[in-house]
């Protein structure tokens, strides 16, 4: 059994390929592993958000995430500003990061060529930051994308070059977790290979959209004029759609249009109405419970002080060690 730890943004809603790319696997991990997820509400501060937004996004992700079927008695689920302990080894890290090797970042990089007006520190420091993260629970599996595994890298660097330092082997590598199931890529509705949040409106269908919006949303996803040849390739926008549904609906709706493709008797228009009905079906008891969670602030609240004293009483242990071995003492 592994201790395995998850940020999840504390922004936007959850679509279809949040769901298939991270949330299912995370429902499976959390019964086979020590699973801390948290909601990383300090590092949307980097983008300065209202602060009457910022509550109502974490509850927001915290009411979809508990919805699509994250259990806060299998795994820790928590808000990471409940837990000030990671500021503190935030802080302790930082002390050794260094400005060089923040700077060379891809992701600080690509921030101050999208944001040159707000390149702030916590966006420099947000490898440390995330690395607190991770380290604080000693964790040694990090379910991610490719596109953090730099940001993964600097986590061992920083593991490592604290048990360097002090001269103990205190903290563990943290890896990035290899899920057992090939990871599925969700496309987009707009002919892109990746459903999104902040592409093209109509490109995510979200756990919460009604039917109608989903009908909506599906009938207008871009398709060509149609197959004229038998077994020819498939373009970008349709490829997209049978992949949609071999993630949504039953293996022989998949393979009734698959064939259907294959000797030209394909209507696109039928196997959207088919995509859309069996997005709804899958939608509808997760639409369900966000709606009906998301009215139990009693149940929140009972959800958000259990993984609070779950993730402190783990990283005030951490903490306490580190203090030791860094040489504070109490007079
Ligand atoms: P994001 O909402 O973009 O921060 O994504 C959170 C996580 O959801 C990512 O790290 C991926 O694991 C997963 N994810 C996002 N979009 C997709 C997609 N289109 N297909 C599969 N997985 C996705």
């Amino acid at each position: 059994m592994e201790t395995v730890v998850s940020g999840i943004r504390s922004t936007g809603n959850l679509h279809l390929g949040n769901y298939f790319g991270a949330i299912k696997n995370f429902v499976k991990m959390q019964y086979e592993h020590k699973c801390y997820f948290f909601i990383a509400d300090y590092h949307s501060l980097t983008t300065h958000p209202a602060p009457e937004d910022l509550h109502n996004h974490v509850k927001q992700v915290l009411v979809e995430y508990l919805a699509a079927g994250l259990d806060p008695e299998a795994a820790t689920l928590y808000i990471q500003s409940d837990v000030p302990q990671v500021t503190e080894l935030y802080l302790l890290l930082n002390m050794n990061a260094y400005k060089g090797e923040l700077e060379r970042c891809t992701s600080f990089k690509e921030k101050v060529r999208k944001q040159p007006d707000n390149i702030n520190a916590g966006l420099l420091t947000y490898p440390v930051l995330m690395a607190a993260d991770i380290i604080i629970h000693k964790a040694t599996k990090v379910p991610v994308g490719k596109d953090q595994e730099q940001h993964l890298e600097m986590a061992r660097t920083f593991a490592n070059r604290f048990n360097r330092m002090y001269k103990k082997d205190f903290f563990p590598q943290p890896y990035a977790f290899n899920f057992s199931e090939e990871l599925i890529k969700i496309p987009g509705l707009d002919g892109s290979t990746k459903m999104g949040k902040s592409e093209n409106e109509g490109n995510a269908i979200f756990l919460a959209d009604d039917p109608k919006v989903i009908r909506k949303k599906v009938m207008r996803a871009l398709t060509d004029s149609g197959p004229t040849r038998k077994n020819q390739q498939r373009p970008q926008e349709i490829k997209n759609l049978f992949l949609l549904m071999k993630a949504v609906s039953e293996p022989e709706t998949y393979s009734f249009f698959d064939q259907a493709y294959n000797d030209c008797s394909i209507r696109y228009g039928d196997m959207k109405k088919q995509i859309a009905e069996d997005i709804i079906k899958f939608n509808a008891p997760i639409r369900e419970r966000i709606l009906e969670i998301s009215s139990d602030d009693s149940y929140l609240k009972k959800v958000a002080d259990m993984g609070k004293e779950k993730a402190i009483d783990s990283a005030s242990k951490t903490i306490k060690e580190v203090r030791q071995i860094i040489g504070f003492k109490r007079f």
